[in-house]
């Protein structure tokens, strides 16, 4: 146990909590360790946090290394505040409170409590039971309002919760959004500074962050795509497994998932790639067009997935015949965008 409330597991996977802050305060991290030898898996880490949440709006825990993916969050923070980048600072909040939602709803209730009080929630369990869900929680209205209030959807609207003597009756899943939102603040909040200096790792790390985003953000800016899918402008991994997709009828997973998250990114309908599946062996409508929606972000979570960045793509193996213009891009989309202007 890293402390009474908490296991290390869980300040990993919820790095905002007040607990996690004071794990790490003993340790006596300083700014200006950064440009220490022996920080770079740490800057590494932290920098591919920064990375996901640009690319994919979530950041994947690897608990695999407790205390570097601990000590990885506020390293993270130092980096997006170093960009002086109000869109990346968004982003960065957005993907860690994403991230928590997604892992809240495999935790036990009583961890969402603890969680939850953590942000000073009036909360408590509740024995009511709907006939679909259970509404596990009551929370104080304030808390309810504070959280619902940007949330557009009509059912966070106070008129349509089952109110009882000031307490908001929720479910599980309720519960994890408002608290995607509490997250979110937080996150915000720590980010929201400025500071004098930084070592000149730390500006490194945040101006390749800057070029990622650029690219990314400017390549999932559809309206400057064309409506039509251009072909000639496929970076080379995609056309070599567009290619493998073609003639092989097999791709792994990766590959699958790469090549379905860019067509969708540059327009390609759900039904047109699904084409491209169809003489697969193990090709199975429902489930395939089920994969492209998701990926589309039409079904489950909701998450529109982008393609992973090239230096992903070349540890998996699928960044094949690079050529000049990959030279001076960090991701696939941003190859299109750049062969098409
Ligand atoms: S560098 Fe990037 S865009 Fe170019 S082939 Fe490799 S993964 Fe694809």
């Amino acid at each position: 146990m890293a402390s009474a409330g908490f296991t290390k597991d869980d300040l990993a996977k919820y790095p905002f909590l007040k607990e996690t802050a004071q794990y790490i305060r003993p340790l006596g991290l300083q700014i200006d360790d950064l440009a220490s030898a022996g920080m770079d898996q740490l800057l590494r880490r932290a920098e591919e946090r920064v990375d996901e949440a640009i690319i994919n709006r979530c950041i994947d825990r690897n608990l695999k290394k407790i205390d570097l993916e601990i000590l990885s969050f506020p390293v993270a923070l130092l980096i997006v505040i170093a960009t002086e980048n109000s869109f990346i600072k968004k982003r960065y909040a957005l993907a860690e409170a994403k991230q928590t939602s997604r892992d809240l709803a495999f935790e036990p209730k009583e961890k969402i409590l603890k969680i939850a009080r953590d942000f000073d929630w009036n909360i408590n369990l509740s024995a009511k039971v709907d006939i679909d869900t259970p509404l596990e929680f009551t929370i104080k209205f304030t808390d309810y309002l504070r959280n619902a209030a940007r949330l557009h959807d009509k059912k966070w609207k106070l008129t349509n919760s089952i109110l009882s003597h000031g307490n908001i009756y929720l479910n599980r899943k309720d519960a994890a959004r408002l608290l995607e939102e509490e997250v979110r603040r937080r996150v915000e909040k720590r980010l929201d500074v400025k500071l004098p200096k930084y070592p000149p790792e730390l500006t490194a790390a945040a101006e390749r962050v800057k070029k990622l985003a650029s690219e990314v953000i400017g390549a999932m800016e559809t309206d400057e795509l064309p409506k039509v899918v251009v072909q000639t402008a496929f970076p080379p991994c995609i056309n070599a497994l567009y290619h493998e997709a073609s003639s092989s009828h097999h791709l792994s997973h990766v590959g699958r998932f790469t090549l379905t998250s860019f067509l969708i990114n540059i327009g390609m309908p759900a039904e047109k790639v699904n084409e491209l599946y169809k003489t697969f062996s193990d090709y199975n409508e429902r489930l395939t067009l089920y994969q492209i929606e998701h990926i589309a972000g039409e079904r489950g979570s909701g998450t529109h997935y982008n393609p992973p960045q090239c230096s992903v793509l070349q540890t998996h193996g699928v960044c094949k015949n690079r050529d000049d213009l990959c030279r001076r891009i960090y991701h696939p989309l941003g190859y299109y965008k750049q062969k098409i202007a």
